[in-house]
């Protein structure tokens, strides 16, 4: 400690150099240690007689250091910066290093100063934790998600795998609040998100964007069928929740699914796809799922004829050459106005049933045109027979239906199907349509309009040359 005013100088800058709050270590033309004072005893572990002609990246633990100090042989300034260094024990931590060059007797000397900064960097890290996270449930915030999402897009576009967002909202929340107070809100939200997370794949990258909506960041999801996998299983998960501790209490959500396959698309508008995706699923009754691809943007005007005008017209030929894709067109027409993943014409022959004509949605479909199967094993026979309802809005609901494996495996989730009939009164075959999410606002006029195209297909049938 400096006290003795009669001391001379070379003593009393020995002194503040021993004393210094920064541990400070000399270091000769040859990077040994020649200066190693008590707060670099302190900080590194060494005594200053084990530290003295070491190498400095030795007993300061780190090579990171030698990145500034042979750079100071080439002038005088002073060199700053945050490195991780390491004591005697292995155990790291973050400095900040000044490096000065002094000039002694004609000889270069270094002087590294080192000055621990774990508390600051702590208190940082805290911070930004505190920005980015929502306070309620731990998950990652809507800022998180902002600076998240772009970052994955690009992730994506490199490696060439699709990505998916996911946007959930829980249907009927404000009722929770209203019957069970806001803290039984507050929890469910708790609930929920831990659900989330216990189901979810660890990478997966969830955030809540405020009240009962929440988004999900799914890197690698692959083909569609996994995005259909992915959305039953939650779906399936928050059914065999037990929530607020009550076997009684059961919620629901609505789940919009945005895929991206790579192409030029603002994060904007991925987030409003997936949002879409998610009202489609609040309109088709809630407690379901429905998937959009950015693919289905470029689409989007052959997408959008859902006007019962534009299906008439079509059926009627109306403004365009009838060819011998009536059928395909009109088909397609028609699943695009309800709205379903896929549309078919069967024919029944021989005790099995084979797909004739197949519209859908994406690219990938679980059936091809000419693929058979056994009739008994199918929703056509069913539906012609009586076993089954022409209009199933959900088959997971349905005992019958469960009874079919394809029900499970595909999934088929909503379900419409008519018999085409001959004039004869023989059944041709079926007309159907189904989906791999449950549709509660399918309803008997959307029936109605399938036996209309029923009758003009088997019209149209009878009078092919066949
Ligand atoms: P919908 O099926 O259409 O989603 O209906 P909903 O009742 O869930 O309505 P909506 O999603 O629009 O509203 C969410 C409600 O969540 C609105 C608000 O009262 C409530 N809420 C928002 N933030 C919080 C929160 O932090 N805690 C609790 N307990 N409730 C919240
Ligand atoms: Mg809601």
């Amino acid at each position: 400690m400096y006290q003795n005013a009669g001391v001379g100088q070379g003593l009393r800058f020995q002194s503040i150099f021993e004393n210094a709050f920064y541990a400070i270590v000399g270091v000769d033309a040859a990077g040994q240690v020649i200066e190693w004072n008590r707060e670099a005893e302190r900080m590194f572990g060494y005594a200053r007689a084990e530290a003295l002609g070491q190498k400095l990246s030795v007993v300061v633990g780190s090579d990171e250091v030698m990145a500034y100090y042979p750079d100071a042989y080439d002038s005088l300034e002073q060199h700053r910066a945050e490195i991780t260094v390491a004591d005697l024990h292995g155990r790291q931590f973050p400095v900040e290093i000044t490096v000065t060059q002094i000039l002694q007797a004609g000889a270069r000397e270094h002087y590294v100063f080192f000055h621990d900064i774990s508390v600051r960097k702590s208190s940082e890290q805290r911070l930004l934790e505190l920005a980015s996270t929502d306070p309620l449930t731990g998950l990652a915030n809507r800022a998180a998600f902002n600076s998240r999402l772009p970052e994955a897009m690009a992730r994506s576009r490199r490696s060439l795998e699709n990505m998916g967002l996911m946007y959930l909202d829980i249907d009927h929340f404000k009722s929770i609040n209203d019957h069970l107070g806001h803290e039984a809100g507050d929890q469910l939200l708790k609930e929920f998100s831990e659900l989330l997370r216990a189901t979810l794949r660890q990478t997966d990258f969830i955030a809540r964007l405020g009240g009962d909506e929440f988004v999900v960041i799914l890197e690698g999801i692959g083909l569609y069928d996994n995005a259909i996998k992915l959305s039953n299983s939650l779906l399936q998960a928050v059914r065999s929740n037990r929530w607020l501790n009550d076997d009684n209490k059961k919620i629901t959500p609505s789940i919009g699914l945005a895929l991206y396959s790579g192409g030029e698309l603002e994060p904007k508008a991925l987030i409003a796809l997936a949002d879409k995706a998610m009202y489609k699923a609040k309109h088709a009754g809630r407690n379901t799922f429905k998937i959009l691809s950015d693919e289905s943007l470029e689409a989007e005007p052959s997408v959008i004829p859902a006007d019962g005008v534009s299906v008439a017209r079509e059926m009627l030929g109306i403004g365009q050459h009838h060819g011998g894709d009536f059928l395909q067109r009109t088909l397609g027409s028609i699943r695009r106005h309800l709205d379903m993943d896929v549309a078919f014409i069967s024919r029944f022959h021989d005790g099995v049933r084979e797909f004739e004509v197949i519209d859908a949605k994406h690219e990938q479909t679980p059936i091809q045109v000419g693929d058979s199967g056994p009739l008994e094993e199918s929703y056509c026979q069913r539906v012609v027979d009586g076993r089954l309802p022409e209009l199933i809005a959900d088959a997971f609901e349905n005992a019958e239906a469960l009874t079919l494996p394809v029900t499970v495996a595909l999934p088929v989730r909503a379900h419409m199907s008519v018999p085409i009939r001959l004039s004869n009164g023989d059944v041709y075959g079926t007309f159907c349509c189904f989906s791999y999410s449950a549709d509660q606002s399918l309803n008997t006029r959307d029936i109605s309009m399938m036996h209309v195209f029923a009758e003009l297909v088997s019209d149209h049938l009878e009078k092919q040359p066949r």
